[in-house]
């Protein structure tokens, strides 16, 4: 199904994001994991792709997989870096054929050693390790030129992204992506709402009219929340949730419950008010994430309709 109904059809939507494992071990514990958290009926999963096509085999085989194995709706993820417009029309085309109505189109970050080496051309004055496309917007229009009936999300960032510190322009750059087809938005994790909040209004103010999605990711241990800074750049760490980590000491157990119940407390309050979609991104860690739902109340999605 396409996200953009399940959008149109339901109050909330419920997703959870994954990355593909590295290895078939990994691969089957990743798919019970999958199995499991279908009793939650997600409203849709998707699965990462790495920049670069650093995962691209790894990516594909697993969409397909839940795709002909589950019933869940799944969303590929696709990035511009280092992408050339055959394979990307070949891996739309796979895609296509094998009915996935839905793909999130990205820029994507690079990865170290093509950003090394990214550097090293830009100083000896070679392109950069971008092919055909350079923005998400460029990936958008080739989707909608070639795909026309695949429903498309994007990325959008409640406190700015770091390479445009001019957010007026943030905002005209989200708008050409929603303009040139985009069906909906799924934000960058926060960890305060009122970044969420301010942004869907600047969206309104901005004539960014389809749906945003709140992307959630927990913090699990400090060791994880040092990796979210340096991956997601920007992104503040409130006062009270340092605090509450700081209280919690060195016992992982606890800053696990502390990350946990903070999450939880964003999720309830996004749902008190209305929002359109929340997105975990589960770090593969299915059983937290539960947690959080059981915390909650919520037994599946089907509650949110
Ligand atoms: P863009 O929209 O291309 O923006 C990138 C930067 O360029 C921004 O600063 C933007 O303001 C600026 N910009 C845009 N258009 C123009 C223009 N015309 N002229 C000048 N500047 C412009 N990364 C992965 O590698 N794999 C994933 O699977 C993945 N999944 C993600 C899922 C979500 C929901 C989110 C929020 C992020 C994800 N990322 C992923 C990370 C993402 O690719 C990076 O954060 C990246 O830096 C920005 O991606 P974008 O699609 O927003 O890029």
């Amino acid at each position: 199904m396409k996200i953009s109904d399940i959008l149109h059809k339901n109050k909330t939507s419920l997703s959870f994001e994954f990355f593909p494992p590295k290895n078939a071990k990994a691969s089957e514990q990743l798919f019970d994991t999958i199995n499991k958290l279908s009793k939650l009926k997600p409203s849709y999963i998707s699965v990462t792709y790495g920049a670069g096509g650093t995962t691209r085999g790894l990516t594909n085989e697993l969409v397909l997989r839940i795709k002909n194995e589950t019933n869940l709706t799944v969303v590929p993820h696709l990035t511009c870096v280092g992408a050339d417009k055959d394979t990307t029309f070949d891996i739309l085309k796979a895609y296509s054929e094998n009915g996935i109505e839905n793909i999130m189109a990205l820029r994507g970050d690079m990865p170290l050693q093509l950003n090394q080496l990214n550097q090293a051309n830009q100083s000896n004055g070679i392109i950069t390790p971008f092919k055909d496309f350079k923005y998400a917007v460029d990936l958008v229009k080739f989707i909608k030129k070639h795909f026309p009936n695949i429903c498309i999300g994007v990325a959008g960032f409640p406190e700015g992204h770091h390479e445009t510190p001019n957010v007026l322009k943030a905002m005209d750059y989200l708008k050409e992506k929603v303009d040139t087809g985009a069906d909906y938005i799924c934000t960058q994790l926060f960890y305060d709402n009122r970044y969420f909040y301010d942004f869907k209004e600047r969206c309104l103010l901005s004539d960014i009219n389809v749906p945003v999605i709140a992307g959630i990711m927990p913090v699990f241990s400090l060791k994880n929340m040092e990796r979210i800074a340096e991956l997601a750049l920007g992104t503040n760490f409130p006062a009270k949730l340092l605090r509450t980590l700081k209280r919690a000491g060195s016992d992982s157990y606890n800053i696990e419950n502390a990350g946990i119940h903070w999450a939880a407390e964003q999720v309830r309050d996004l749902l008190d008010t209305n929002t359109k979609g929340i997105h975990f991104y589960t770090l593969n860690k299915w059983d937290k994430i539960q947690r959080i739902c059981t915390t909650l109340g919520i037994k599946d999605s089907f509650q949110f309709r």
